[in-house]
């Protein structure tokens, strides 16, 4: 799989539509402290799944939104879109979008999805939301402070089988 295009309305500091176009190959994403480089990798992991309070700096769901300024007022919603090509080549596109009060909802293209559909989409590609795909900021050094069974839970996605996981669960849950 790889990513072509992300789009973001309302995300983090990312309060006007903005799109990005990936280039295949290597990216980087260069600017002054505060600009917004991690809030991008942030919108990638969340439209991916990522739910986790502290892997997007942030204290609860809502706080993705954007949470105004002095000279703008909040936003009440945040939505990125996330293009892709899969493993087969075809087209991919996945959405989500949080309101505030309502929380939030997944697409993938244009038809309404669950959670775990996203989750397998993704765990399918071995990229999900915590593949080693993504290397972020203090990454690094979460791996050497991790308890041993978070250890294992990095190095198995580093290894590509924490897909398997996803569908092990999601058979069980049937
Ligand atoms: P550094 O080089 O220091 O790592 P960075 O380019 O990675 O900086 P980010 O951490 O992505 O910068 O962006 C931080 C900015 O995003 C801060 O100005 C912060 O106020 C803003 N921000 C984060 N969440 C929100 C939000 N919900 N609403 C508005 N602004 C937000
Ligand atoms: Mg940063």
């Amino acid at each position: 799989m790889h990513f072509r295009k992300l789009k973001l309305s309302g995300f983090k500091s990312f309060v006007e539509p903005a799109e990005l176009h990936i280039e295949a190959g290597l990216t980087g994403i260069v600017g002054p402290n505060g600009c917004g480089k991690s809030n991008l990798l942030e919108a990638i992991r969340w439209v991916m799944g990522e739910n986790s309070p502290k892997s997007l700096r942030s204290g609860g769901m809502e706080d993705v939104i954007f949470a105004g300024t002095a000279q703008r007022p909040p936003r009440d919603f945040a939505e990125v879109i996330l293009n892709a090509i899969d493993s087969e080549g075809e087209e991919l596109q996945v959405t989500r979008r949080i309101e505030r009060g309502a929380g939030s909802a997944y697409r993938v293209n244009g038809r309404d999805v669950r959670a775990k559909d996203v989750a397998l989409t993704f765990a399918d590609a071995a990229t999900g939301a915590h593949s080693p795909a993504l290397v972020s900021q203090g990454k690094i050094a979460a791996v050497i402070a991790a308890k041993p069974a978070e250890r294992r839970q990095m190095l198995e996605e580093a290894a590509g089988i924490a897909g398997l996981h996803v569908r092990r669960r999601d058979a069980e849950s049937k």
